[in-house]
């Protein structure tokens, strides 16, 4: 099997595995407590139809099919998500395992288009290879995005276990009889029950 053959066949990796997430994405939308997450889980499922199309694009250049092959790393990583959907954490913890869920997919991505973008080139095939560099540039940008959002939800996670802290020490004082009734102790709490998913 020379170079050409197993570029191909990446790309049919990489087909496979974008189609996957069109199905995927949503869900983890849908199950996002965080409202900016939620939010850039919609707009990476809009680019990933625009790249599911792009790919379409550069196998027609090729003048090759798209179809063919299923991506098994890209199913395990989706079943992964699925399992963090399925967490009973709530809040940031919550979140933050959708975001380690969905990380992993942008570098499985990532390293695919690498791959792939550095074959077409070997071979010669600059042309084709551009809309993949484009599409790479949206992966890293999901990325970067999703790293962001981690590092905030750390900070917010770590504020949110201070002030259980406080709570629990009043909660306390409250039942040694040390103190008056915890009047709207937990009012400032953003905790929320998990909503329905799926
Ligand atoms: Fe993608
Ligand atoms: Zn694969
Ligand atoms: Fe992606």
């Amino acid at each position: 099997m020379g170079l050409r053959e197993v570029m191909l066949e990446e790309l049919r990796d990489l087909y496979s595995a974008e189609n996957q997430l069109v199905k995927a994405l949503p869900k983890l939308a849908k199950a996002a407590q965080d409202e900016e997450l939620q939010q850039s889980f919609s707009e990476h499922l809009e680019e990933t139809t625009g790249q599911v199309e792009r790919l379409k694009e550069v196998f027609s250049l090729l003048e090759e099919k798209p179809t063919g092959k299923h991506c098994k790393g890209m199913e395990g990583l989706i079943e992964e998500g699925k399992e963090a959907i399925d967490e009973e954490e709530e809040g940031e913890a919550y979140d933050i395992g959708l975001i380690g869920a969905a990380a992993r997919v942008e570098h499985y991505e990532i390293a695919g288009y690498t791959a792939v973008i550095a074959m077409l080139k070997g071979l010669g095939l600059e042309e084709a290879a551009e809309p993949l560099v484009e599409t790479l540039n949206e992966e890293n940008e999901a990325l970067e995005k999703l790293e962001s959002k981690l590092q905030e939800l750390i900070v917010a996670s770590a504020e949110s276990a201070v002030s259980e802290d406080a709570e629990s020490e009043e909660a306390d004082a409250v039942a040694a009889g040390k103190a008056g009734p915890a009047k709207n102790s937990r009012s400032g709490n953003k905790r929320r029950e998990v909503s329905v998913r799926n």
